[in-house]
């Protein structure tokens, strides 16, 4: 297939293409203990592309229904406050364009 053929479609679009199959088990576990006492930047709020964290008045609210697997905020936790795995058998974000 030629370039020229690929219909650009904005990243919303593409995201929005995703389906979630859910896992009841949450597969992100966060130790909102360490959030609230060592953490100033909260750089996972920033940078889940998500929009699973967000900002509350003593710490941070999480949620995983939604989360793309990517992993980004096991990466960027200075303080090893988030727990990462794959959803079981399967579950979580199914893509469509790749
Ligand atoms: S970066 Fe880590 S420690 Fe800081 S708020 Fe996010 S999950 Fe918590
Ligand atoms: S794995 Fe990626 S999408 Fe999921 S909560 Fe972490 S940063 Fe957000």
């Amino acid at each position: 297939m030629s370039v020229q053929a690929l219909k650009k479609i904005k990243i919303t679009e593409a995201l929005n293409t995703n389906i979630w199959d859910v896992d009841s088990r949450p597969h992100i576990t966060v130790d909102y203990e360490k959030c609230r006492k060592l953490c100033d930047k909260k750089i996972c709020t920033l940078l889940c592309p998500a929009g699973c964290y967000t900002l509350s008045d003593d710490g941070i609210l999480f949620s995983y229904e939604g989360c793309l697997e990517c992993g980004t905020c096991r990466i960027v936790c200075p303080h090893e406050a988030v727990k990462w795995d794959y959803p079981l058998s399967g579950r979580g974000v199914q893509y469509r364009f790749g």
